[in-house]
């Protein structure tokens, strides 16, 4: 650790290996896993049909390049078209640069019909990772803070304000695309309205902007459908996907549909080792087992569990706010900060998170069985009574 730039206030322990939702510490500790490397390892650890597919894939071919015809590649992009109503992608590696291939398409789209200026709406708690411009499109203080000058090109907006996107669009004629996550995970797991959702979607209709959503954390499952925004029953025109896609390898995809599919040409963009052949049969992998396991029903149920148990240990619990999110992707806001909740629960043998301060997060692996959902109500419930009582 001596030797790492100081980026992470990193939890003293270790693991070794995994099972399913089940990591090993160096000592030997085995610990039940309700953040699932925060929302990528959908499959768990150690899914034998994963492995074999990557080892498979290792042996016959890793890496050659984008300058030639990648099959793995064409083979993800159909189906994960398919899949989504989408009729192109282009693969990178992370969150943040699935959201720059989207920021760049939206600014390219707008110069071609003549705004020379464009701008994205972006909201108010929103997380898009921590390149330059997709800081730029967060809505984080603490995150930008010492980073400036930031990128311009981005109007801030409240989320789940309606009122507020349409005054954006009377007063500013540069506007070319709104950037939304159906459930904001980072900001602390707030879910948009599916009003709202339809409502942004007419809105970037009537006024030719692009509809585009950030489904880095709430893709692929997570919320109990392949994507959150099918929810609200509204179809993107670019959906920017990362986290579960690859259960693990570096893989993020910008997907684009009609108009915004034809925005990019070649030159405008790309990547050295974005759709790799190992990263897309990893990814390839997960959208069989998914499928094959019934995983996005097992999301839906498990994660209706997990809320109700939630709901009947805690929501009358002095100190607790709300219970919020959908599927796996489930947020408990109590009204102080509380991330020594991380510590206490690592001592107990369960990995969870707290974003936003106030929020406890937790995202297990989307193949989480109805025993391990009672285990992990019974292993957190009483250690949020616990503090929120001894405090
Ligand atoms: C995690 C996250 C990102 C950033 O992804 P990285 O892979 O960390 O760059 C972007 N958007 C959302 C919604 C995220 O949750």
């Amino acid at each position: 650790m001596d030797h790492l730039l100081n980026t992470y206030a990193r939890l003293p322990v270790a693991f070794t290996h995994g099972r399913g939702v089940w990591l090993w510490d160096e000592e030997g500790r085995v610990y039940l896993d309700a953040l699932a490397g925060i929302a990528v390892n959908g499959l768990g650890h150690g899914h034998p049909h994963l492995v074999r597919a990557i080892a498979d894939q290792a042996g016959q071919l890793i890496h050659t390049s984008n300058v030639y015809r990648v099959l793995r590649q064409e083979q993800l992009a159909e189906r994960l078209c398919r899949i989504a109503g989408m009729d192109g992608v282009f693969f990178c590696n992370s969150g943040a640069e699935a959201n720059e291939a989207a920021i760049k398409l939206a600014r390219l789209y707008g110069h071609q019909r003549g705004i020379e200026l464009p701008t994205l709406i972006v909201m108010e708690k929103a997380w898009h990772g921590r390149t330059i411009a997709t800081l730029s499109a967060t809505g984080s203080r603490k995150a930008q803070a010492g980073f400036e000058p930031l990128v311009s090109g981005f109007v801030r907006v409240p989320y789940n304000d309606l009122e507020a996107v349409a005054a954006v669009a009377e007063r500013n004629s540069n506007v070319v695309a709104v950037l939304l996550e159906p459930i904001q995970g980072e900001g602390g797991i707030h879910v948009a309205d599916h009003a709202y959702q339809q409502g942004l979607k007419r809105l970037c209709e009537e006024r030719q902007w692009l509809y585009m959503v950030d489904e880095v954390q709430t893709g692929i499952g997570r919320t109990g459908d392949w994507f959150a925004t099918q929810q609200a029953g509204v179809s993107p025109d670019v959906l920017i996907l990362a986290k579960g896609l690859g259960s693990g390898v570096p893989i993020g995809a910008c997907l684009a549909r009609g108009k915004a599919a034809e925005v990019f040409k070649p030159g405008n963009h790309g990547t050295t080792f974005g759709g790799g052949p190992l990263v897309c049969a990893a990814a390839l992998a997960t959208l069989e087992i998914m499928e094959s396991e019934g995983l996005l029903a097992n999301a839906r149920e498990r994660g209706e569990q997990l809320r109700a148990g939630l709901e009947t240990a805690l929501a009358s619990v002095a100190g607790v706010v709300a219970i919020r999110g959908q599927g796996l992707m489930v947020g408990i806001e109590l009204d102080r900060p509380c991330g020594a909740l991380v510590t206490l629960a690592l001592e107990k043998g369960l990995l969870i998170n707290v974003t936003s301060d106030k929020v406890i997060r937790l995202l297990p692996p989307l193949i989480i069985t109805k025993a391990e959902i009672e285990r992990l109500l019974s292993d957190l419930i009483p250690l949020v009574r616990q503090f929120l009582e001894g405090a």
